[in-house]
């Protein structure tokens, strides 16, 4: 390709058209999902914006801002394997598993485990999750495979992990502290893991198989802690004593509505940066409830707060370790002491924060796993050979068996892993310059509110190791979520 660079004209365009898709995009889903409208219809948006998913507009843009070709680049790929996402999509809402002579729907299958007290039943629920992912699901992924690596060459890559280098990704770099962080980290998780897994379902890390990891992170005794009724006034006193009024904000739009078919999870949907912005919750209540809507209402201040000036680039693209960084910072309130103290007068914080640390620990560890396999699966020619690896990466890392048969439905897409992982380095090194700055209770304080308000306003301008350097001087570190874990336990 030696087209010539795109004119400023050709750029400006690309914006509003972007713009717009976005728009109609994050509009669909939240019609479908906060249950206000039966069909998800993407189909006809993608048909409507036909022009942005070109691959001569992703060939025209390789001398663009990086974020706008990188958009262009995603487009290309994703409409070329759509039609495998909604089958996907079709198959996981049609198909049904018949378990003990209960029927019961795909999608509800890992819920359904995870409310399991009895260890055999859990078993024979996951074994049929995953019989039925292998026989329905895999071979449309794989085929979505086989079609996303040609188009890659197609962008002038040998493979979608050197395109994504290309877009400036330091997946190496971030991959060598990942292999750090897992080695550190080994001794801690086999030990916290292991009391983690007797305590709670009475069998020890060595015995525990893929059907007792949702149960232990179930913790149906944690949810009496959490109440429903305290759980929206909690989240808008937060915000409060940050200077944030939530009811009076115009551009955020809270749809606290119940609907029969709307998500049952708390989600955002930044419609307009910043012009309109949807916090949907359908409160149910319980510890993983408060940290979805907590977690989601720091994508809704980030993107409400973010300055309507600047680029759509800054204002929807850019590095996701940002908004996810804002969302952590929100969610691991919920179980910070500080937090707990002041907000929720509930007995077994100590017991909380421990239970929050040990959770990140297994996350973060998973998601390191996860980062090295996907690194690894987007080089190799044979692919099928990658179903024993991912078991082999990640039951490593957990110290447990891991289904060899996720090995395609457990990739995020876009490198994805790196934005969470960047995301808890971030909220762990800001957190900490949070409390030196104003105290441990630096969330209940208004100048903490007003810097957070100031680093809202960039968008996703500068990647999360620009705001972190620019903010406290630090440079992003995996270690730092290590060090973050071993100050909870
Ligand atoms: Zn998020």
């Amino acid at each position: 390709m030696s087209a010539a660079p795109p004119t400023i004209r050709q750029l400006d365009r690309f914006r509003d058209d972007a713009d717009s898709f976005i728009h109609d995009l994050d509009e669909e889903y939240y019609l479908h999902f906060a249950g206000l409208k039966e069909t998800l219809d993407v189909e006809q948006v993608y048909e409507r914006y036909e022009e942005l998913t070109k691959l001569e507009t992703a060939q025209s843009l390789a001398g663009a801002p990086t974020e706008l070709w990188r958009f262009a680049c995603e487009g290309f790929l994703g409409n070329l394997t759509r039609e495998h996402q909604a089958r996907v999509a079709k198959a996981e809402t049609e198909l049904e598993a018949a378990v003990d002579g209960d029927t019961i729907p795909y999608r509800m299958l890992r819920v359904a485990m995870s409310n399991e007290p009895e260890r055999d039943r859990r078993q024979r629920l996951e074994e049929t999750r995953v019989r039925l992912l292998d026989e329905h699901l895999n071979p449309v992924y794989l085929e979505a495979v086989q079609i996303d690596r040609e188009a890659v060459r197609q962008l002038d890559s040998p493979n979608y992990y050197e395109l994504y280098k290309r877009f400036g990704f330091r997946l190496d770099e971030i991959a060598d502290e990942c292999r750090e962080l897992l080695d550190e980290t080994e001794k801690l998780w086999e030990r916290e893991g292991d009391k983690l897994f007797r305590a709670r379902l009475g069998i020890g890390l060595d015995e525990a198989r893929p059907w007792d990891v949702v149960r232990l992170f179930r913790a149906p005794e944690l949810d009496q802690l959490y109440p429903n009724d305290q759980m929206l006034p909690a989240l808008e006193r937060t915000l409060g004593d940050l200077g944030i009024d939530l009811r009076g904000q115009e551009n955020v739009h809270l749809d606290l509505d119940v609907r029969p078919s709307k998500s049952p999870r708390a989600f955002c949907a930044p419609i307009d940066v910043p012009g309109r912005v949807m916090l949907v919750i359908q409160p149910i209540g319980g510890k993983d409830d408060w940290e979805a809507l907590f977690h989601e209402a720091g994508h809704t201040e980030h993107y409400a707060h973010t300055d309507g000036e600047l680029l759509m680039e800054a204002r929807r693209l850019g590095d996701m370790a940002v908004t996810e960084g804002w969302a952590m910072l929100m969610q691991h309130l919920v179980t910070d002491p500080a937090w707990l103290n002041r907000r929720l007068d509930v007995p077994r914080i100590e017991e909380l924060a421990h239970d929050g640390a040990v959770s990140l620990l297994y996350f973060v560890r998973r998601y390191s796993a996860k980062l090295l396999y996907e690194i690894e699966f987007f080089q190799t020619e044979d692919v099928p050979a990658m179903r024993g690896r991912y078991a082999e990466i990640l039951g490593d890392a957990l110290k447990l068996p891991v289904n060899p048969e996720s090995y395609l439905d457990d990739i995020d897409g876009s490198f994805y892993v790196t934005g969470y992982l960047r995301s808890w380095a971030f909220e762990a090194q800001l957190r900490d310059f949070l409390r030196s700055e104003f105290g441990s209770e630096w969330f209940a304080k208004r100048d903490a509110g007003d810097l957070l308000r100031e680093l809202w306003s960039l968008g996703q301008g500068p990647t999360a190791d620009e705001l972190l350097r620019d903010v406290t001087g630090a440079t992003l570190e995996m270690a730092s979520i290590a060090e973050r874990v071993r100050e909870g336990l």
